[in-house]
């Protein structure tokens, strides 16, 4: 039997997981189904709930998306033009284009060539560089857990707190991700998840939420999530937004959430077998204890080499894709805000375009078989 005779392996599986839960999935939807109540039913502050009590945190707050999540923690810190959000340019769109909808400037930073995550010199140099020219308020940083990989959240939050900045952890790849022992949610101000479905902790369509340990913040999410209403549902207290966790999500989400803790360890257990397998042969991510293994993305030594295992891997039935292809400051609808941020010339971001010429991401699910590894880590061996 050739290699390309075997099925083809999913860089994402949604089947076999739903296939786990289709049965409780039917019965928990008919009931919302016949209870009628489609926003702010009573699964939603359950979920709520049972994320807190996940990630070991006080406050969970069901948002429409990901990147309302993002916009509801800006919102609620007031920030908006003539403030300046620090992010890494090597990251999803949505972390750079929450600061402009909102009429703030990010400024890009480079990241770490090990990590990917938000480098802390290169996050130094450039607040220091926007307090010299002084026409910005530096006003937020906002670490993105790459992959699953948690960012340097003490030093972030050490950082912050010296500068009066407020520290947003994008988490929205890194749900059940843990720092020293401690899960993501209790990091920094406000952390903002996604639930699309591909994430650690998926829904069937968008959703997201915010963590806290702040009371305070928590109340003030739940009032821009809808509309800025105050204590009556007609009294409008602040420009809010329509950014409601619905009950059809909420529910999907509670019956997905008990396999999470399962999930995480399968996909370690498929890093970690990836890494021994690759070692040596291409650069691998570091098997940090609390990794979440949102994604799994090697280094090739240059874009010739990566297009060639992504030909090689196609031709065995294994699906590769780049995260990402361009770092955000090279983006057209983010060029013109990175050319202005820092008015002076911002230094360049140098490991950011270079990872962008190497990077390769391989399946990672928790339901790939070691048969399923094993071929993958075999077709990526033979092209390099
Ligand atoms: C997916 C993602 C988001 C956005 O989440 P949505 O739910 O799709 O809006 C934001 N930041 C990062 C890093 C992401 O990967």
């Amino acid at each position: 039997m050739t290699m390309t005779s075997l099925p083809p392996i999913a860089l994402f599986d949604m089947k076999a997981q739903q296939a786990l839960i289709r049965a409780e999935l039917d019965q928990r939807l008919a009931a919302v189904l016949d209870g009628g109540r489609f926003i702010n039913g009573p699964e939603v502050a359950e979920l709520e709930q049972k994320l807190a009590g996940f990630a070991g945190c006080a406050h969970a707050v069901g948002v429409s998306s990901g990147t309302d999540a993002l916009q509801i923690a800006m919102m609620g810190e007031g920030i908006g033009r003539g403030d300046a959000v620090f992010l890494p340019a090597f990251t999803y769109t949505a972390t750079a284009e929450v600061p402009l909808v909102l009429g703030a400037t990010p400024i890009f930073v480079d990241v770490d060539p090990v990590t990917f995550n938000i480098d802390l010199a290169d996050l130094k140099r450039r607040i220091a560089l926007v307090e010299a020219e002084g026409r910005l308020r530096p006003a937020a940083v906002v670490g993105v857990d790459l992959f699953g990989l948690p960012a340097e959240w003490p030093a972030i939050e050490v950082l912050c707190a010296e500068k009066g900045m407020f520290a947003l952890d994008d988490a929205a790849q890194a749900f059940g991700a843990a720092l020293g022992g401690k899960r993501l949610g209790r990091f920094g101000h406000a952390t903002a998840l996604s639930f699309y479905p591909t994430k650690t902790l998926g829904c069937y369509g968008d959703g997201g939420a915010l963590l806290t340990e702040d009371a305070d913040r928590a109340e003030l999410w739940r009032s821009l999530r809808t509309h800025g209403e105050g204590r009556t549902r007609y009294e409008v207290e602040r420009t809010g937004m329509n950014g409601r966790l619905d009950t059809i999500q909420a529910t999907i989400l509670l019956a997905k959430l008990p396999l999470l803790e399962g999930e995480l360890a399968a996909r370690t257990r498929t890093a970690l077998a990836y890494n021994a397998g690759l070692a040596g042969k291409v650069q691998v991510p570091p098997a940090v204890a609390g990794h979440a293994w949102g994604l799994y993305s090697i280094l090739l030594a240059d874009a010739p080499a990566r297009a060639r295992v992504q030909e090689a891997c196609k031709a065995a039935g294994v699906p590769t894709a780049i995260y990402y292809p361009k770092s955000l400051h090279r983006q057209p609808a983010y060029a013109a805000a990175h050319a202005g941020g820092i008015a002076a010339g911002a230094p360049e971001l140098p490991v950011a375009e270079d990872l962008c010429q190497r990077i390769l991401s391989l399946p990672m699910h928790p339901y790939l078989s070691e048969a399923e590894v094993a071929r993958v880590v075999a077709a990526v061996a033979a092209a390099v």
